[in-house]
């Protein structure tokens, strides 16, 4: 049985005062349920609230990892440091990345590798944008995503990978995927995983959707079949949506 995992993307948002605020509110309204869970931050507050969400099971992720150790990368922060601080997630290849920072597949692949090494669980981002759905090239588009990102990944460490489906055009425009559409993808993403690794590893990758998901559309999206979780972006700045989601 797949645990339903729902991850929250602050993006670029908060101050240090604003994710202290975040995490007092949402501790106080926080109750264990059967569903993981963790927020993906921007760098400079992982150790902050690594300490705000201590002795609860509130998981801490990052953004993106670069994969060096060390060395000259201005500007990069490597997996080893990532692991010092003790985050648990990391999101690799979110379309912004990859729309604005020009990340490829090649580069993906690298950081997958590297995060597989170690201890902290990738959660692979894949979808297509608008103009790709309306030439109705999503599956290729996912499935070359895929194929490119799990390159020379065996299939016990596939099976760590959290991938989520992300449809370019319902990321922060309030049009969401309808619950069918997204499980449509989901259940194309896991095929595509059993052609590549076979059914027991399939069977086992936790799969999300992302893009629009609110409290008031989380309940159908989760109820889908090859749908395992959320990776929220906007409901995930505020305590109580965030948590009314979690609590689907
Ligand atoms: P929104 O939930 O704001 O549409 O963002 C989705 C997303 O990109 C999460 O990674």
């Amino acid at each position: 049985m797949r645990t339903p995992f729902i991850a929250g993307n602050w993006k670029m948002f908060k101050t240090g005062l604003e994710a202290v605020t975040f995490a007092e509110e949402f501790k106080e309204l926080y109750k264990d349920a059967d569903v993981k869970t963790a927020i993906c931050a921007p760098f400079v507050y992982l150790s902050l609230l690594k300490k705000l969400f201590a002795g609860t099971n509130v998981k801490v992720g990052a953004q993106n990892a670069f994969y060096e150790d060390e060395g000259a990368f201005t500007g990069e922060v490597s997996v080893k440091m990532l692991e010092d601080v003790g985050v648990d997630y990391c999101v690799i290849g979110h379309s912004e990345r990859r729309q604005y920072f020009g990340e490829t597949n090649e580069a993906i692949n690298k950081k997958l590798k590297r995060l597989l090494a170690g201890s902290i669980t990738p959660i692979l981002c894949v979808g297509e944008n608008l103009e790709q759905r309306e030439q109705e090239e999503q599956y290729m588009v996912v499935r070359d995503q895929l194929v490119g990102a799990f390159a020379g990944i065996a299939a016990k460490d596939a099976a760590r990978i959290v991938i989520a489906y992300e449809p370019v055009w319902a990321i922060g425009t309030g049009k969401t995927a309808t619950p069918e559409e997204a499980e449509d993808m989901c259940e194309f993403i896991r095929n595509a995983v059993e052609a590549l690794y076979g059914e027991k590893t399939a069977d086992k990758v936790v799969i999300q959707y992302g893009g629009s998901v609110k409290p008031a559309n989380a309940t159908e999206i989760m109820n889908m079949s090859n749908i395992d979780g959320a990776l929220v972006g906007g409901a995930s700045l505020k305590a109580k949506d965030f948590m009314e989601i979690i609590d689907f």
